[in-house]
């Protein structure tokens, strides 16, 4: 069974947010879909484009959370934590979110794209391409590294496996070349 025939046996036919029938896709969460069952709900495209341009929101649309919140789907309270944190402002969002609860692993994929932090304290790091970076990711250096205190250099193509991030720098990750741990720039790494 594909993907999508899993989804609308599980929604029954429905956008997993608001319970629309009409214009329904696969929506993958970020921010690194793998595209499985477990990380995409089906949502209608009116959802789909207010979750991905923030400009276009429509508060009171996503009084739909009220219900689809309670969803038993990981997936669909991961994004109702998302829009609720969005627009808690309203009031009535964060009145929701207050009795959303959602598990350590699952409150930790909410968070993992930024939403609800202030736009200077979010830290976000990318890779050349701009894919985001999370802690125990594995990097490949894309070119000639010398590493800083040391006649070490580390070569264009090493993985760097298990890395770190810098929490206040969103330019720098550390991670072990060999025996030596080096901090290294975004720039400079691409996600394995
Ligand atoms: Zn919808």
């Amino acid at each position: 069974m594909s993907i999508l025939n899993i989804l609308q046996e599980r929604s029954g036919s429905k956008c997993e947010l608001c319970a629309s029938e009409k214009d329904l896709s696969i929506y993958k969460l970020p921010p690194m879909p793998v595209g499985t069952v477990d990380d995409s709900i089906l949502a209608c495209a009116t959802c789909i484009d207010q979750i991905e341009n923030p400009d276009n929101v429509d508060v009171n649309h996503w009084r739909c959370l009220n219900d689809s919140m309670w969803s038993e789907v990981a997936a669909v309270q991961v994004v109702a934590w998302r829009m609720l944190t969005r627009l808690r402002a309203e009031g009535w969002p964060q009145d929701l979110l207050d009795m959303l609860y959602l598990d350590d692993e699952n409150l930790k994929w909410a968070k993992a794209t930024g939403e609800g932090l202030e736009e200077e304290q979010k830290v976000i790091h990318r890779d050349v391409n701009g894919v985001i970076l999370q802690a125990g990711d594995s990097v490949v250096l894309i070119k000639d590294l010398k590493v800083k205190g040391s006649s070490l250099v580390a070569k264009q193509g090493t993985a760097v496996r298990r890395i770190s991030l810098d929490p206040e720098n969103e330019k720098f990750i550390e991670g072990k070349v060999g025996p030596t741990q080096i901090v290294i720039i975004t720039d400079y790494v691409k996600k394995m």
